[in-house]
């Protein structure tokens, strides 16, 4: 039990050596790191796609489908992902990125996260691959607005509570109005079968870093499962922070079998002490 202590703190010792020798960091971040926020990962058992049938409400084409046939099923749907989004706050993971930033260290955060957790924090450069619930994009425009997330909850749960059986018109006007050409809008996230957001810039980021924090992803999810790759590449280090596996092990160089919000901030302690 000793040993095993004394070989924890060995690895986190050693994680906040190449932290503090870093210059331009990049964190790489998933569901994991949002789970300790309440927010349930979609694919695990008890996830939302245990819950939700992912061809009825995780494609375009299925809900618009299910809008038309079932709009019980998007409002039971939408009213579960309010909840959800009400109680969610930045944890200590998200914040311990946000003071790697303030310390001068880390520059960019790249998440397949879309719940605007990171921002929330204070970080100030986010690549978000997989969008953002609380941005609007417009279907006929293309143009995107960012929305006020706690009006946009309130809105719609009042629109949910009003009718068990909201006709689909009304759905359709949770979101606002494009404010430029006044067509109707959607979340801008990338559902199944979608390209991901921002890949470009995910690359660049993560070929010009001198270290990658991949934090609560497991990795399965393609193309931004390959920046680590890309970041090891580019002669970068990897420390990888998951509780459940050390996904990235060919590449890592520390592993740390925590939780984020556990460990980041006895790591941002730790660099303190090193810089
Ligand atoms: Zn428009």
């Amino acid at each position: 039990m000793v040993i095993f202590y004394f070989k924890i703190m060995d690895a986190f010792q050693k994680a906040a050596k190449l932290i503090a020798e870093s210059r331009h960091i990049v964190a790489f971040t998933g569901a994991g790191i949002s789970a300790e926020s309440g927010i349930p990962t979609f694919r695990d058992p008890g996830g939302i796609w245990d819950q939700f049938d992912p061809d009825e409400v995780g494609t375009t084409g299925g809900l618009i489908a299910t809008l038309s046939q079932r709009p019980e099923v998007i409002r039971d749907f939408l009213l579960k992902t309010v909840e959800i989004f009400e109680q969610a706050k930045p944890n200590p993971g998200h914040i311990g990125l946000k003071e790697l930033e303030d310390l001068g260290l880390l520059k960019v955060v790249i998440t397949q996260n879309i719940d605007n957790l990171h921002q929330e924090a204070g970080s100030s450069n986010v690549i978000e691959v997989h969008g953002n619930l609380f941005r609007a994009r417009c279907l006929s425009c293309g143009r995107k607005q960012q929305l006020n997330k706690k009006e946009l909850l309130a809105r719609t749960r009042k629109i949910l509570e009003e009718d068990p059986r909201p006709a689909p018109q009304k759905l359709l006007e949770i979101l606002p109005h494009c404010p430029y050409c006044q067509s109707y809008t959607r979340p801008d996230v990338v559902m199944f079968g979608e390209p991901v957001q921002q890949l470009p810039e995910a690359f660049q980021a993560a070929s010009s870093c001198d270290l990658m924090l991949v934090l609560g992803t497991s990795g399965v999810v393609y193309p931004a499962a390959a920046l680590p790759y890309q970041a090891y590449e580019n002669k970068a280090k990897i420390i990888e922070i998951n509780p459940t596996d050390n996904y990235y092990s060919s590449i890592t160089d520390v592993y740390l079998s925590e939780t984020a919000a556990k460990a980041m901030p006895k790591l941002v302690d730790l660099v303190k002490d090193l810089l």
